[in-house]
Formats: C-alpha cells, structure tokens, sequence
C-alpha cells in the first residue's frame, strides 16, 4: 500500500537550485516510492536567529510504501550524501529534507513529528502544499 507523502526541499548554500535538483533525483530513485509532483521553486529568508543567506524551497508529493521511520532515514541518509554538515538547527545547509505530512499520521517523538510543526508557521509551506494539494485534484 502506498501512502501520499509530502517532502519539502531546502538550500541555502552554495548553488542552491543544483542541490534540490540532486535531492529531487536521490529521492526518485529511493526503494518502494516516486514523485508523483513537484511545486515551484520559492526562495525564502532563512528561519531561526543565525545571520545566514535565503533559502530556496520546493516540494514534493510521493506515494511512497516506506514507513515513516524508515522514510525519515532515506532522507537523512540523503542530507549526509549531499554534503549537508549538521551543526547548529536552523543553521545553513547543502540540503534539509523535511517530511512534512505522510498520510494523515499525527505522531510526536523526538524524532519523529508529524505532520512537522512548522506547517503552523511556514506560510510558504501551506503555499507549496496548496499547489500540490490542487495538482494531486487534477490527477484523481
Ligand atoms: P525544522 O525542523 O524546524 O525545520 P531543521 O530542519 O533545521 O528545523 P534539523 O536539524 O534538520 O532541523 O532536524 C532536527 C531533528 O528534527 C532531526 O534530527 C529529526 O529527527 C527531527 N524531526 C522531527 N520531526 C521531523 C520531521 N517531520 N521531518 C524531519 N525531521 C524531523
Ligand atoms: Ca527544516
Ligand atoms: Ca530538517
């Protein structure tokens, strides 16, 4: 069974469109999931205090058979891959994965939050979202 998984994609440094590009293309090639939609590309001012460069953001739409967890770990194993240094949260990076909303599971663990918290705050979220949501109408 597949389940409707939404991923948001963020860079802010170095060249920034390359990077969603190769993360769009590790993602397609993860075991049990494809990209069913992609939304436009919107560049952002970076959240959270540390002076750092915008952020150019996308989001995907997968029907992916992946468990959470295990779709969790795809996407870090994915961050790790593309060069993302993991320092300060919020800090700048190659590449953040976040998953966004799979299914209708609301959980909440140290790992693990969904749908991620941010969708209350990110208004360029709910945009994305939005025009994944009305791309998905389409297709049914
Ligand atoms: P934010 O999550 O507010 O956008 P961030 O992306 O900068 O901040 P990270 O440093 O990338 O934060 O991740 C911190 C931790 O968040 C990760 O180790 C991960 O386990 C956890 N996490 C909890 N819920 C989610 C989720 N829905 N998607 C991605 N990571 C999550
Ligand atoms: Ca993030
Ligand atoms: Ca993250």
């Amino acid at each position: 069974m597949t389940t409707r998984a939404v991923v948001a994609l963020g860079s802010n440094l170095g060249d920034r469109a390359a990077w969603l590009v190769m993360a769009h293309a590790a993602i397609s090639l993860l075991p049990s999931t494809s990209i069913v939609a992609a939304s436009s590309i919107e560049e952002t001012a970076p959240v959270g205090g540390s002076a750092q460069g915008p952020y150019l953001n996308q989001m995907l739409d997968l029907a992916c058979a992946l468990a959470p967890l295990a779709l969790l770990e795809a996407l870090q194993a994915i961050e790790r891959r593309l060069g993302r240094v993991r320092r300060a949260r919020w800090g700048a990076r190659t590449i953040d994965l976040d998953l966004v909303r799979y299914g209708t599971t609301a959980m909440q663990s140290r790992v693990l939050t969904l749908p991620h918290p941010g969708l209350a705050t990110r208004a360029f979220w709910r945009r994305e979202l939005a025009e994944l949501d009305a791309m998905s109408r389409r297709v049914e």
